[in-house]
Parts: structure tokens; sequence; C-alpha cells
């Protein structure tokens, strides 16, 4: 077997620590931050090469905060990277200077009950890259434990290895509804997790995969990329009839077997509700309010399966990673645009306008031609 490709290992006396930060809702500044150093025997120092914007890195630069999570202080933003190993802590095996890698942004504390029980997404200690307080991966040197540093494949690319976070997201969403082969599945929302959710769910051997959103352009690209069917709600159409609807157009009278919701928006979860068959699965994986009016006697009557999903857990990261290395899932079609470290605020401004699906951001040390 041929040694792993390894990128040229950068010398990190000349890189920079340059970060993203965030210091009030719409007030941002780029920031030398001092550089991190090794804490721990199974540390890892990585060069980050890009970074995805998330949907939440977006919310965070808008209101300053999520849910209960509130930036009081300033806060490096980004939580979705891939970078090049600089440097390894003493303990480390299996990682060296060089070995490209996906960065799982969070740490939980390995001892709790959640922890102890495989649930590490469920800890309430974790540290979270871009979940205040905690820094985020929009800089130039991170640190992290190595069991948290994936080594890419030769075939997968760094820019690829950004994808890996939100890729994982959406494989721990599909095996929360536990898809089997042959089966229907609907996707509320063809934003870059409801996308994922297509194409993890197709792989998963789902033989129907209908993606619903609001805007034609997405279910455009929804259809190219992984979805059997799309369909548009209608406005001012009930929960009931667009489901109808839905069942209809995707030759599913008796409602899909799974439903997921990647959008967390009322209407659609209503709809989820009232689209999923007797007996079927419903994960709730979008985040949108806090509550919503909730069709629970659809829940109730059709003895529906209804599960949370919360990033990822044990696993969700290397079957992302096998995903994109066996073609499975091409996640370089979601990449619109990959801009070098000086233009990040625009990036997110892009975002922001929704004209885009997922737009990169070059680390300060990355020097290739963009
Ligand atoms: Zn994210
Ligand atoms: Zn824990």
């Amino acid at each position: 077997m041929a040694a792993a490709a390894k990128a040229a290992v950068p010398d990190k006396d000349k890189m920079s620590n340059l970060s993203f930060v965030l210091n009030a809702p719409r007030d941002v500044c780029f920031a030398e931050q001092p550089k991190p150093a090794l804490g721990d025997a199974h540390d890892v120092l990585v060069a980050v090469d890009y970074t995805g914007i998330c949907g939440s890195d977006v919310h965070y630069w808008q209101h300053g905060s999520i849910g209960h999570f509130v930036v009081r202080d300033p806060m490096v933003l980004g939580h979705e990277s891939a970078g090049t190993v600089v440097e390894t802590g003493s303990a480390v095996t299996g990682l060296g200077p060089g070995d490209r890698v996906a960065l799982e942004p969070g740490s939980g504390c390995r001892r709790c009950p959640d922890c102890r029980a495989g649930r590490y997404n469920l800890c309430e200690s974790m540290v979270f890259a871009a979940t205040p307080p905690h820094h985020g991966t929009l800089t130039g040197l991170w640190v992290a434990p190595a069991d948290l540093c994936y080594r890419l494949p030769d075939t997968v690319s760094l820019r690829e290895g950004a994808l890996v976070e939100p890729l994982a997201v959406a494989v721990h969403i599909v095996r929360q509804a536990g898809i089997r082969p042959g089966q229907s599945v609907a996707v509320m929302g063809a934003g870059p997790v409801g996308l994922l959710c297509a194409a993890v769910a197709r792989a998963h051997g789902a033989a129907t995969v209908v993606s619903v959103d609001i805007v034609q352009a997405k279910l455009d690209f929804a259809r190219r990329f992984a979805a059997t069917h799309t369909y548009m709600p209608r406005p001012r159409t009930s929960p009931p009839d667009n489901a109808a609807a839905i069942r209809a157009h995707a030759g599913l009278p008796r409602g899909a077997d799974v439903v997921i919701d990647a959008s967390g928006a009322e209407p659609s979860i209503q709809t989820s509700l009232h689209l999923v068959r007797m007996g079927g699965v419903y994960v709730q994986g979008g985040m949108g309010k806090a509550d919503i009016s909730f069709p629970i006697m659809a829940l109730c009557l059709k003895e529906v399966t209804a599960r949370g999903s919360f990033r990822y857990g044990p696993g969700d990261y290397e079957l992302a990673i096998q995903l994109i290395a066996s073609g499975q899932v091409d996640v370089k079609q979601l990449i619109s645009a990959v801009v070098p470290f000086s233009q990040a605020e625009e990036a997110f401004r892009r975002v922001q306008e929704g004209q885009v699906i997922k737009m990169l951001i070059a680390g300060p040390n990355n020097d290739d031609n963009i």
C-alpha cells in the first residue's frame, strides 16, 4: 500500500493565528490571537486550511445568540474545518505532521454518564467551537485531541474535508431515522443539511427521497444532487393539504416511511406529521423557533416514532468521510465559492443573502490560489 500523501509541513513559527472575531451582533474584526500550544500529550496542532460557514455562524453574527447561548465576550466564529497537522503531542500515534484532517469541533468531558454511554453529543460539559464562550476555527492554528482529528483519504481534498462536519450532522440524522433499503423518505428543507440528508438517505438505500422546499432553485439543485422527487408547498395551503399533495406527487399514498425536518420551520414540521405514514418515523434535525404549534394528535394516532437529532456521535465522522471517499455523496457540488480569509465577512454576507449553498473560507496561512 502506498504511504498516505502528506502535505508539506507548515512551519508554525512562520504561521499567523489571525482570527475572524465576532465582537457583538454585526460587529466583526480580524485579530491576531495568541498561538495555541499543545496542552496535552494527546493533542494535535492543526493549521486550518478551509472552513465552511454554517447557518449557526451566520445567526451568531446577526443576533449574537442562539437560544440560551449568548456571545458575551469576543468569539472566533467557525466550526466546519479541515486542516494540516503541524505538530503532535508525545502520546499521539496514527497522526503526524503533514497529515490532512477533518476537525470534529466539539469535545465532550469523557466522564459524564452521556459521554460514558457513547452519546457524547449530549454532554452538558461539551466544549464546542464557536458556541459561546468557546472560540471557533476561523483561525490560523487549532489545537484538538487527536481522536477528534480524522485523517482524510488521499482521494478526499481539504475542501471536501471542510464539508465533513455538515455531512456528519446529516449522517447522525439519518441514523436516528434508522432508514432501511427500499424505504421512502421525505426531507423538509433543501439547505446544506437537508441536501446532505437526502444524499445520505439514498446511500442508505432509500428508494424514494422527496425534497421539499419553498425555493425552486434549491429544489432544482436537490433533484440533481440526490432527490428522486421534489415538491414546493403551496402558500396559503394547510399542512394536511400540502402533505396530501406531496404524497400524491411522490407516489406515496400511505405516506412516507420516514420524514426528516431539516428546516426548523413551523409549517414544515406540521406538514411532516401529516406526511409520515402510520407507524412511520419522524426526526427533527432543523432548528427554528423554540416553541411551535405541533400536530400531536397525528403523532399519537399514527403511532409515529419521533426523535430529535443533535450534532453527531460515535462513528458519524468516519461514515461521513467514507461516503465522500466512496463517491456516494459528492460534497464538492455544494461548494458555491471559496474565498481568501480576508473576505470572511463578505462570505458571511453572501450566505445570509441566501444565494449560495456552502461558502468556504481559506485559512489565513493557506496560500491556495483562489
Ligand atoms: Zn454547522
Ligand atoms: Zn460528558
